[in-house]
C-alpha cells in the first residue's frame, strides 16, 4: 500500500481565462474529466490554485494510474498533465513523495527538482525548495546526478494552500477548450480521412459537435456507416462527439445524376447535404456547418465549387483544414486514432454516380437552374425525417428527443 494519495494535476492555459470566464472553462473541463474518468479509479476531482486535481482511490496502481493520465492528456482543454502524489507540506513528506515519484520513472541519470509555491503562507520559497528537497533526493539516488540543464528527469513540486504535490511524469496535452465551452457545431462526416480530423479540431476549440453523414444505401452497402461508427467511437473516447445523424442519399442521388448535366452533379450533390445538415443544424440550434475540404484537393474543393454549395445554406460553413495538405492531415488522423479505419475502401454518396469529368468551376446560375427540376425542399424534409440518430458520450451536451 503506498504511503501517499495517487493524483494526476491538470494544467491548463490560463492566456484569456479571467473574471467568470475563467470559471466556466475550470467548471466545464472538470465536468468533462470527471464523465470521461468513469473507467478509472478516481474518488473526487478538484481545483486547487490554477489546476484541476485528480485524486484516486486508495490502493490504485501506478499503471492504472498512468493509463488514467494518458486518457486526460488527450481531454481538450488540458495543457499538461501531472501523475504523481499527494503529500503534507512537510519537507520529510515531500522528500519520502519524491522518493516514491522517481522510483516509478523510468531509467535516468540524471534529474532536478522545480518547485512552485503557491502560497506565501508556506514559509520556504520555491528556490530554497529546489535546493533542500532536490538534496535530499540526491541523497537518496547518489548515482544519479543533479542537473540543472536539460535533466533527464525533473520532479515538479507544487506548494499549495493545505497540501503538496509531487511528481516525476508529466506530459504534454492536446490543449485547446474544453467541449461545451465554445457552442455547437454540425459537422458534415463521411468515412474519409479529412473529415474526423476537422470535426476533432472543432472539437478542441470547445465546440460541441453533432455529425452528419450521408451514405449511399440504398444504392450501396452500408459499410460506410460502421466506419463511421467506428470513427465516432474513436472521437467519444474524448468526448469529442455528441451525436451522429445517419441519412441515407442514394436514391436522391440517383434522381440527380439521372437527369441532371453529369458535370453539375457533384455540385447538386453537395448543395443538397448542406440542406440537409443546416436543416439538422436548425433542429440541434447549432451554429454553423464544418467541412474537412482542403483548397484544391478534389474537383469540389475548388473556390468556384466551394461558393456554389455555400450559396445553398445561410449557416456560416467553417473548413478547418482549408490550407492544410494532406500529407499534415493524414498525421492528424494518426494523431486522432482514425487513420487505420479511415484508410478502408467504403462506397459512400461520394463514390455513387460520379461523373467522368466533374465541373470545376462551376457557375451559380446554372447549377440554380439544373436544380430547378428537383423538389429540393421536399426532398431536404424528407431527408431529415429519414434521418438515423446515434448517440455518444459528450458530458456537456443536452440530449434532444
Ligand atoms: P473526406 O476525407 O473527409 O471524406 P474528401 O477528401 O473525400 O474528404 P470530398 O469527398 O470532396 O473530399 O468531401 C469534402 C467534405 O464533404 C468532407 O470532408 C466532408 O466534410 C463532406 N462529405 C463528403 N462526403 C460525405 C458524406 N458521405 N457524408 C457526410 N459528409 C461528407
Ligand atoms: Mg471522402
Amino acid at each position: 500500500m503506498d504511503k501517499f494519495q495517487r493524483i494526476s494535476l491538470v494544467h491548463y492555459h490560463e492566456i484569456g481565462l479571467k473574471g467568470h470566464n475563467r470559471s466556466t472553462f475550470e467548471m466545464r473541463l472538470l465536468k468533462n474529466l470527471d464523465a470521461l474518468l468513469k473507467p478509472f479509479p478516481v474518488v473526487t476531482i478538484h481545483r486547487i490554485s490554477g489546476r484541476l486535481c485528480v485524486f484516486f482511490r486508495e490502493g490504485t496502481s501506478f499503471e492504472e494510474a498512468n493509463k488514467a493520465t494518458d486518457v486526460i492528456a488527450k481531454i481538450p482543454g488540458v495543457a499538461r498533465v501531472s501523475c504523481g502524489y499527494k503529500c503534507e507540506r512537510v519537507i520529510d513528506e515531500m522528500t519520502e513523495a519524491g522518493i516514491a515519484a522517481m522510483s516509478e520513472a523510468d531509467s535516468f541519470a540524471s534529474f532536478k527538482v522545480q518547485a512552485r509555491r503557491n502560497h506565501t503562507d508556506f514559509p520556504i520559497n520555491s528556490m530554497d525548495l529546489n535546493r533542500i528537497v532536490g538534496g535530499n533526493l540526491s541523497d537518496a539516488f547518489p548515482q544519479v546526478a543533479v542537473k540543472m540543464k536539460n535533466p533527464d528527469l525533473t520532479v515538479g513540486l507544487e506548494v499549495v494552500q493545505n497540501a503538496a504535490y509531487v511528481y516525476a511524469r508529466s506530459i504534454v496535452g492536446i490543449g485547446g477548450l474544453p467541449v461545451g465551452s465554445s457552442g455547437r457545431v454540425v459537422c458534415l462526416l463521411s468515412s474519409g480521412i479529412d473529415s474526423p480530423v476537422s470535426t476533432w479540431k472543432m472539437a478542441r476549440r470547445g465546440a460541441e459537435c453533432i455529425g452528419v453523414h450521408f451514405s449511399g444505401r440504398p444504392q450501396t452497402s452500408d459499410t460506410s456507416e460502421y466506419l463511421v461508427d467506428d470513427i465516432a467511437h474513436v472521437l467519444e473516447r474524448t468526448g469529442c462527439i455528441a451525436r451522429v445523424y445517419v441519412v441515407p442519399l442514394g436514391n436522391y442521388q440517383r434522381e440527380i445524376a439521372l437527369s441532371c448535366p453529369p458535370e453539375l452533379r457533384v455540385v447538386l450533390y453537395r448543395r443538397l447535404m448542406f440542406r440537409v445538415a443546416e436543416a439538422l443544424a436548425h433542429r440541434e440550434r447549432a451554429g454553423a456547418l464544418v467541412t474537412g475540404e482542403s483548397l484544391g484537393q478534389v474537383a469540389s474543393q475548388t473556390l468556384d465549387n466551394i461558393r456554389c454549395t455555400d450559396a445553398a445554406v445561410h449557416l456560416p460553413v467553417f473548413r478547418p483544414l482549408i490550407g492544410t495538405d494532406k500529407l499534415e492531415i493524414i498525421a492528424e488522423a494518426q494523431r486522432l486514432g482514425s487513420f487505420e479505419i479511415s484508410s478502408q475502401d467504403a462506397p459512400d454518396c461520394c463514390t455513387l454516380f460520379m461523373p467522368r469529368n466533374p465541373e470545376t468551376h462551376a457557375k451559380l446560375p446554372l447549377v440554380e437552374e439544373a436544380e430547378q427540376a428537383y423538389p429540393i425542399s421536399q426532398w431536404v424534409e424528407e431527408l431529415v425525417e429519414a434521418a438515423e440518430v446515434h448517440d455518444y458520450a459528450c458530458p456537456s451536451y443536452k440530449r434532444r428527443a
